[in-house]
């Protein structure tokens, strides 16, 4: 039987790519996303492809009332629980000065990127460790963003939610260790996605001018195998850890 993955917001973009990378490295998955459109296809089709069994799960993460039908269709597409990617996010919805982040706003990024985020990690951790067949994820990986180090003045809110997952991934690593869970934070640069297409000018001449060593935008497939390269196990003594998959866009410069 194979391992199962359980990802959030795998409908298109990084998402999508984690998915991709995990079915080649040998995972059946199940993917949620907000609603079943085409993307969801192309995601379940191309996973099947890599020899996976998908399963497309329509939820939205930030209605805690929908998490535990989350882990059960999981449980229901694999009959186990390995891994739990944390990837669904938004941003905000208009990118402005901090001093005029509405309330809405606010609450709205934070109801996904962190109150969803963490409630549906404890949901599956629960679930995992009540698990009497044994069988339990070797891992939660986290998807949070260089913005959870790196300030952007025009979305303070989003940069907010970022740095308390951080937080999160220690947290999940500290309770977890026990029982054999790993908790690990993949921290994005920039990835070309529907997310960042409303800046590709100027992240274009941005990357241009070197802001990140490496001169290239971040595609879903180096989260992928970021992903992937974790999950396969190949860490078996790290916890708590955060990688940058972002060119070396975090390095301090002088
Ligand atoms: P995207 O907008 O292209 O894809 C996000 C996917 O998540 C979409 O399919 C969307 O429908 C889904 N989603 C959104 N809210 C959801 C909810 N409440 N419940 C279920 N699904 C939901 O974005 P992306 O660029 O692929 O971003 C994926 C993750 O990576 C996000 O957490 C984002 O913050 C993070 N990230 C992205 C970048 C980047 O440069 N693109 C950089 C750093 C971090």
């Amino acid at each position: 039987m194979k391992p199962l993955a359980l990802v959030t917001g795998g409908n298109r973009g990084i998402g999508r790519g984690i998915v991709l990378a995990l079915a080649q490295r040998g995972f059946d998955v199940a993917f949620v996303d907000l609603a079943e459109t085409d993307d969801s296809a192309v995601t379940r089709q191309e996973a099947e492809r890599l020899g996976a069994r998908a399963a497309f799960v329509a939820a939205d993460i930030a209605d805690l009332g929908q998490h535990s039908r989350i882990v059960d269709a999981a449980y229901a597409h694999g009959g186990r629980l390995d891994l739990l990617v944390n990837n669904a996010g938004i941003s905000v919805a208009r990118r402005g000065d901090v001093l005029d982040v509405t309330p809405e706003s606010f609450d709205r990024v934070m109801a996904v990127n962190l109150r969803g985020t963490f409630f549906l990690s404890q949901a599956a951790a629960r679930r995992v460790l009540a698990d009497a067949s044994g069988t339990q994820p070797r891992a939660i990986v986290t998807i949070s963003s260089a913005n959870a180090v790196m300030a952007s003045v025009d979305r303070a809110e989003y940069c907010l939610s970022k740095a308390a997952l951080s937080m999160l991934v220690r947290i999940l690593a500290l309770r977890l260790a026990d029982a054999g869970i790993a908790s690990w934070e993949i921290r994005p640069g920039i990835i070309r996605t529907e997310m960042t297409r409303v800046a590709t000018e100027k992240y274009d001449r941005l990357i241009g001018e070197g802001l990140s060593p490496m001169r290239r935008w971040g595609e879903p497939d180096d989260i992928g195998r970021a992903v992937a390269a974790l999950a396969a196990g190949d860490f078996p003594f790290v916890t708590g850890e955060a990688i940058h998959v972002d060119g070396g866009l975090h390095i301090r410069r002088l």
